[in-house]
């Protein structure tokens, strides 16, 4: 796919969107978009875009986002875990998630080694405790995001750490008087995993949110002194966010520096840091950008995948778009693909990045735009129905 592909397939889906979805096109005649414009690489910021806001559930807007006919189609809703308190909805098909797929997948196979390693520690919950956490708009149920997508371990040894926790469940009934379940990492599982793979010399990935990686594995490291050699085949995919100590509606009182994070499992696993991958995503688009560790910048460097989509960064008080490098700004994702189903085409999001090179990684030399994630544009507020996870592992 050339990359000016991506460019001419903007134009028509812009156009596109504004035909079948209202709010779009109150945005682009907000903007006084002309249609006829040709897309280039210097006015991509004159795209009309959905702001973050839009999505969210106490906007109640979010069915007005959708395209066409989605809503009589759609089978159920996607809820970001990535924002506290107030989700964003989105409505996707099914032609939608096969992209989001193929974009993640793109990133794990790309910055990792997804397609090679069978086994897996995932620090995340299986089906049956992401089918139970669902709301109800409109008459159709909402999940997580993960749901539409945990489907692309399939075929691989799934250790899941996240799980129902009976005992601490009844015990916080008693204490609480309030019937919420327990979640927590099962550490007797990873512990034992942990044993296997490395007598065994199992190439492995462990991914997920870093928070619960971090605290869970700190701990352990501090309890036994415990570390293990998996230099040959260990590899960590951090994803979902969570550096800020805020997973989902979930704020967990402890906070990942990035740095100090890569040199504990570097630490504990015998890892170098190239064994390292990060996946930036946002629910509201299906664009993935994949990132290495950087020496030099002691953070990881996000790439955006050129034959897939853009990025425009705009000033934080001006929302005019910033093209220089160095300069904090908060981050548009752009891209025509996977966005059939709603006005994803071009959507600002809450994350504050900075670009360090328009054109290229100068580290690993791919084409496009990189970034690094300084931080949030609102900082992250986690309530509602934080109690029912705990950063403790139990027995550990
Ligand atoms: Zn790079």
């Amino acid at each position: 796919m050339s990359f000016s592909k991506v460019l001419d397939d903007l134009s028509i889906v812009i156009r596109e969107t504004a035909g079948d979805c209202e709010l779009y096109k109150k945005q682009s005649n907000e903007v006084e978009f002309d249609f006829d414009t040709t897309i280039k690489e210097s006015n991509l910021g004159e795209i009309p875009y959905i702001p973050w806001s839009f999505f969210k559930q106490s906007n109640n807007i979010f069915k007005e986002l959708l395209r066409g006919n989605t809503f009589d189609r759609l089978n159920y809703w996607m809820e970001s875990s990535s924002t506290c308190g107030d989700p964003s909805i989105l409505g996707r098909l099914d032609s939608d998630i096969e992209v989001l797929k193929a974009n993640y997948n793109d990133v794990f196979n790309s910055f990792s080694k997804k397609e090679e390693v069978k086994n897996l520690i995932l620090f995340a919950p299986g089906m049956s405790i992401i089918k139970k956490i669902r709301h109800n708009f409109y008459g159709k149920n909402a999940y997580l995001l993960y749901k539409s997508i945990v489907d692309i371990w399939d075929g691989k040894n799934v250790n899941f750490l996240l799980q129902f926790f009976p005992g601490k469940t009844v015990r916080k009934m008693i204490t609480t008087f309030k019937a919420r379940a327990v979640i927590g990492i099962n550490g007797k599982l990873l512990k034992s995993e942990l044993n296997r793979v490395e007598k065994k010399n199992i190439p492995t990935i462990m991914a997920n949110s870093p928070l619960w990686m971090h605290k869970v594995l700190n701990d352990y490291y501090q309890k036994e002194n415990r570390t293990f050699d998996l230099s040959e085949n260990f590899y960590i995919i951090t994803g979902g966010g969570g550096w800020d100590g805020t997973k989902g509606r979930v704020k967990l009182g402890h906070s990942v520096n990035k740095g100090e994070f890569i040199e504990r499992m570097c630490d504990m696993f015998n890892i170098s840091t190239d064994k390292f991958c990060d996946n930036f995503a946002a629910t509201e688009s299906p664009l993935a950008c994949g990132g290495h560790w950087s020496k030099q910048h002691n953070d990881f460097l996000l790439h955006v995948n050129h034959s897939k989509g853009r990025i425009v960064l705009r000033d934080i008080d001006s929302l005019e778009p910033i093209k220089t490098t160095g300069k904090p700004g908060i981050l548009e994702l752009i891209t025509p693909y996977g966005v059939d189903s709603y006005a994803g085409v071009a959507v600002l999001l809450d994350d504050v990045v900075q670009v360090e090179n328009w054109k290229r990684c100068p580290e690993c030399g791919r084409e496009g735009a990189i970034f690094r994630v300084l931080g949030r544009l609102t900082p992250s507020i986690g309530k509602g129905c934080s109690s029912i996870f705990s950063l403790d592992s139990f027995k550990l």
